[in-house]
């Protein structure tokens, strides 16, 4: 993925180049090499810049934590006098609580009330958690000692004044809204928002809230991409439905190029309509159509139309949002200037429902995991996998992924399964 940029006309002449069969880790890869970061920063506040992806290194403006302070609630005491004597007697001449610092110094023989995030008073280095002292009076008794520096939190332990705490590139997620806020940072340099255009095609697509004749379906692929995308934090731009004809998809891809950063179609692509499309794109722009040894999802288009990133997505369903989750997310997320992008993970597990696979392409089938009584996990397929069968979406929690050499799946294999949800 770090290869340099190339030309579409180049991409064609690389030796693994097959556009009837491409693999999708090639197609991924190629994808890739045609992508970098928009060009275009906003400066917003903190929390305006949460799912965004920072422009600029965060350099921490000062220690954290800024004190040398308590982890633990109890007595704050000079080590060497339990190191003298123990168990020793010590006097208690004040408190230290967070917001309210003891200021005067310790000496020995004495000993000062703390609290978890009050500052050690000077002269003071180790707490005695308040479990293991026995308090009488204004005296307390410590049997054993605990090591030097026990229970006590660093000047600057966590960060250190100067140090970059989040990298250009990276997307802020709630923990970093606090650590922005706990370094009294209240405005970040960010990536201005991506601008995502997208339309159907097909004569057959009805929009809701109109009634279908014989033959007509609703138009379902412009809501789900519309969901995909509002998870990505973009700017979105829906085209509605545009019909299957050379001058109106030419309009419309002109006037997607002249407004957005990236263009998405559904349908169009398939045998029989693919050349339709090909010769209109091949007049806007560049434009390469791979049939990807995978499943759901084999044809798909990619290529530019000016500065816009075009993909042509199948038309199916499920085909739609395997290969948006498989290719146009990751895209996006390079484009929108995340770097550091790292593959969502796969694991392992044993898998419940026998398979049918043929060998020769990946497939994308759809999971849902489940527990046992021993608490230990399992996948199982969500009935039947056809590409234009988008309940198996709506019931799947994880893409189960069977690698091209894969044949049939017998129940109790093992497969590799990735997650649909994260959590933050
Ligand atoms: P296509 O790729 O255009 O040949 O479409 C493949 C299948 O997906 C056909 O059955 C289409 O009717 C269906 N399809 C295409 N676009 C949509 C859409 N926007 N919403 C729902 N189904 C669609
Ligand atoms: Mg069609």
């Amino acid at each position: 993925m770090n290869q340099p940029p190339i030309s579409l006309s180049q991409a064609s002449c690389q030796d693994d180049y097959d556009p009837n069969s491409m693999s999708v880790e090639a197609a991924r890869t190629l994808i890739h090499r045609f992508l970098k970061p928009v060009e275009g920063y906003e400066q917003v506040s903190i929390r305006q810049g949460l799912n965004r992806i920072l422009a600029k290194e965060i350099i921490s403006p000062l220690d954290v934590p800024a004190h040398v302070n308590s982890a633990m609630d109890g007595y704050a005491v000079r080590h060497a006098d339990l190191d003298a004597k123990t168990p020793a007697s010590l006097h208690v001449i004040g408190s230290s609580f967070a917001g309210h610092p003891y200021s005067a110094a310790v000496s020995a023989g004495e000993c000062v009330r703390i609290m978890t995030g009050g500052v050690m008073p000077k002269g003071t280095d180790t707490v005695v958690i308040q479990e293991k002292v026995r308090l009488e009076g204004s005296h307390i008794t410590v049997g054993t000692a605990p090591k030097k520096g026990d229970n006590v939190r660093e000047k600057g332990e966590d960060l250190r004044q100067g140090q970059v705490v989040l990298a250009s590139g990276h997307m802020i997620r709630p923990a970093d809204l606090g650590l922005l806020a706990s370094l009294g940072i209240n405005e970040i340099r960010v990536f201005r928002r991506l601008r995502v255009a997208f339309f159907s095609t097909g004569d057959e697509l009805r929009s809701i809230g109109t009634p279908l004749e014989e033959g007509q379906i609703y138009d379902s692929n412009r809501y789900t991409l519309y969901g995909m995308l509002k998870r990505l934090d973009v700017d979105i731009l829906d085209m509605g439905v545009v019909e299957d004809a050379p001058k109106a998809l030419e309009e419309a891809l002109i006037e997607a190029s002249t407004c957005a950063d990236v263009i998405l179609t559904s349908g169009g692509v398939s045998v029989g309509e693919a050349d339709f499309i090909r010769d209109l794109l091949q007049k806007l722009g560049e434009v390469v159509f791979w049939k990807i040894a995978m499943k759901p999802g084999r044809p798909l288009a990619y290529g530019k139309i000016g500065p816009a990133h075009f993909f042509g997505l199948p038309g199916n369903p499920v085909s739609v949002m395997v290969t948006f989750y498989q290719f146009v997310q990751q895209a996006i997320k390079v484009l929108m200037g995340q770097t550091n992008l790292a593959a969502p993970p796969t694991f392992r597990l044993p898998c419940l429902s026998p398979l049918k696979k043929a060998p020769g392409r990946t497939e994308f089938q759809r999971g849902i995991l489940v527990q046992d009584d021993q608490g230990n996990w399992a996948v199982q397929a969500t009935g039947a996998q056809g590409s234009g069968i988008l309940r198996s979406m709506s019931d799947a929690n994880c893409f189960i992924i069977l690698p091209e050499a894969q044949g049939h799946v017998a129940a109790g294999d093992m497969v590799e399964i990735q997650l649909l949800e994260g959590i933050v």
